[in-house]
């Protein structure tokens, strides 16, 4: 068992996920998947996920299933626009790492 530092119920290990907000905290929190969808749907506080290069748009995170997202540990953020109307391709979009690996902190690219 182990406890959400978010709303302090104790869950499961497989219930709770490690955030350490895209990179921003020293060390990740342990925290529920319901606290970590609210605060991904509500927007993570200081976090710039970038804009869209082609329409200048704040990306937005686009989620079509929460548990590739728990099982890839990868949120992909979209502009907009390519939300929207999926043809355009010319539209940024960018994945975060809910935990930065290691050997890695830069974020996958996705051309
Ligand atoms: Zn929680
Ligand atoms: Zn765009």
């Amino acid at each position: 068992m182990t406890t959400c530092e978010h709303c302090k119920q104790k869950l499961d290990i497989d219930e709770v996920v490690q955030f350490d907000e895209f990179g921003s905290l020293e060390n990740p929190m342990i925290i529920c998947k319901l606290c970590f969808k609210k605060i991904i749907e509500k927007g993570v506080p200081n976090f710039d996920p970038g804009k869209c290069e082609t329409c200048n748009k704040t990306l937005v995170p686009h989620i079509d299933d929460w548990d590739d997202v728990f099982k890839e540990k990868l949120i992909w953020f979209m502009c907009p626009e390519a939300i929207k109307n999926p043809e355009l391709s010319d539209h940024e979009q960018i994945g975060y790492y809910i935990v930065q690996p290691p050997d890695d902190s830069e974020p996958t690219w996705n051309g």
